[in-house]
């Protein structure tokens, strides 16, 4: 389905240095990793490949050196991360190029798995210069990238390299393309979105590519606010970009000629100050007082909008609904996000997920185990939403 090679089309590995680009940029409290998750995602293709013998070289960047040295960046401070997930003990070669890493790299055997320095330690590596990339296929006979969350820059370890060496998607790589593919690039039909957040300026390329390619589009969260004033509607103090009701009137034009229906608010949740459980009203959107601003959907509209998704095969979310974080600003996304669940386990929905708050919204609504597939990849998953290229997905295709 996916025209990638992935791990299954690698052959016998025995000996071979297979370079591994994965996500280690890691957030750390006082010295050590506080959230292990991006190492644990790497985890099934590290295992895999040494448990086949393979000599296995970890590429990754961590923080923004900006093409220099600089201890306070060093992918060392993350060894005792990589060792506690992988339960034993790893090389770290404090090189990524150069005689000093083909040394570190000389001393390893077949099964053993190692940490190069820093990738972003040098200048080629964010320029995608080439005698970067090439310096780095020296040090590997094979490549594995498994970084989906790096793949929308186009960067020596993201990039270059995969022209250099026989290139392969690692395990969590091939997991994010599937399921990309079955959300928007082959996606059963109907198609939802749901896009919700803050502000439409942030995604108005997200807007403008879905309605060309889903049958629903779901408008929650400040944003939608923007498209209710587009269309005549007082909202009051709320969170509003009224400079960009052109665009947004632009938007309900290509949804029309797409055939895409726009699901806006028509009740929602407004409170006269922005804090943890102020006095709120539940109004039409035609009621909401010039001192007033919306928090959230309102319960009619979800109930709608659950009515929506039951006759959806496909669901693709980015963004919350309401102002998540303050209760009870919280409920309509939890609501829906309780439904979508629901719908996924029951087997008639396709779920995938992704974005930073999206993230933490769906585990604050304890459902995000039961969606298909959620991304944490933030900035790849929002221009995957755009229709980008992603330089480091289409460097591996076949
Ligand atoms: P993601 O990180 O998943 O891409 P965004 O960063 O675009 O999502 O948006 C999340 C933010 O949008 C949250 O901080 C949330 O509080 C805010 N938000 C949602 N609805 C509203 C609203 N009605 N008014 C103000 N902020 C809102
Ligand atoms: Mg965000």
């Amino acid at each position: 389905m996916t025209a990638f090679k992935t791990l299954d089309d690698i052959g016998d590995v025995t000996g071979k240095r297979v370079l591994v680009r994965v996500d280690l940029n890691v957030p750390m409290i006082d010295g050590a990793v506080s959230d292990a998750t991006r190492i644990q995602a790497a985890m099934p293709t590290i295992r895999e490949l040494s448990d086949k013998g393979a000599i296995v070289l970890l590429l990754a960047h961590f923080g923004r050196p900006k093409g220099a040295k600089n201890p306070t960046q060093s992918l060392s401070l993350v060894m005792g991360g990589v060792e506690d997930v992988l339960g034993h003990s790893v090389m770290f070669i404090p090189e990524a190029v150069g005689e000093g890493a083909k040394a570190g790299v000389a001393v390893l055997a077949a099964g053993d798995v190692a940490v190069l320095e820093n990738t972003r330690f040098y200048p080629g590596e964010e320029a995608n210069d080439p005698a970067f990339a090439d310096a780095l296929a020296e040090i590997g006979d094979l490549y594995v990238n498994d970084a989906f969350s790096a793949a929308h820059r186009a960067h020596g370890s993201t990039e270059g390299i995969a022209h250099r060496l026989p290139a392969y998607a690692g395990r969590a790589m091939e997991a994010e393309l599937n399921a990309l593919d079955a959300a928007l690039g082959n996606p059963a039909h109907p198609v939802a979105a749901v896009v919700g957040g803050a502000k439409v300026s942030s995604k108005i390329d997200v807007l403008r590519n879905l309605v060309g390619k889903v049958d629903h589009l779901i408008i929650g969260g400040g944003m939608a606010n923007t498209f209710l004033a587009a269309r005549g509607v007082d909202v009051g103090k709320s969170l509003c970009e009224h400079d960009l009701v052109d665009t947004a009137n632009a938007i309900f034009d290509a949804a029309d000629t797409a055939g895409c229906t726009i699901h806006l608010p028509y009740d929602v949740v407004v409170a006269r100050e922005f804090a943890p459980n102020p006095p709120t009203r539940t109004v039409n959107v035609h009621e909401v007082a010039a001192d007033e601003m919306i928090l959230d959907v309102g319960p009619a509209a979800v109930e709608a909008l659950a009515d929506v998704l039951k006759n959806c095969r496909t669901l693709v979310w980015n963004g919350p609904l309401g102002a998540f974080e303050t209760p009870p600003f919280d409920a309509a996304t939890v609501a829906l996000a309780k439904t979508a669940a629901a719908l996924t386990r029951e087997g008639s929905l396709v779920s995938v997920a992704g974005g930073g708050d999206t993230v933490a919204a769906l585990n604050h609504a304890g459902v995000a185990a039961d969606f298909t597939f959620v991304s944490t990849a933030g900035g790849a998953f929002l221009e995957w939403m755009e229709g980008k290229p992603l330089p480091g997905v289409d460097a591996l295709r076949l």
